[in-house]
């Protein structure tokens, strides 16, 4: 786990955003699936904008079990996040665990 928030954070330096955020993704099995960021598009278009839960389900689908959400702010320092409420319904309907790191 440690090395996945070092890979996180690692990863989190390349988001070119004020608000950084990692979502790590397991299988129901406990294994590790991969990351995604955050991520905001072209200004006005908001449909571009798509906060790293809802990116991992597009990668992963059903096959995320849970997730380790994760924030960086300057220097890397974790800090708190919590699924905003758009994401988290759609967490609760297909039945994904979130864990808050901070
Ligand atoms: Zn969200």
């Amino acid at each position: 786990m440690k090395e996945l928030i070092e890979l996180a954070r690692r990863r989190c330096s390349t988001i070119p955003y004020r608000y950084r955020v990692i979502a790590v993704c397991f299988d129901s099995r406990g294994d590790y699936l991969g990351m995604a960021s955050n991520y905001y598009g072209i200004k006005d278009s908001k449909s571009q904008n798509c906060h790293a839960e809802l990116r991992a389900l597009r990668r992963w689908g059903d096959k995320i079990h849970k997730m380790l959400l994760l924030r960086f702010g300057q220097g890397g320092a974790i800090r708190a996040i919590h699924c905003c409420p758009s994401c988290d319904k759609v967490m609760k309907k297909k039945n994904i665990k979130i864990i808050l790191a901070a």
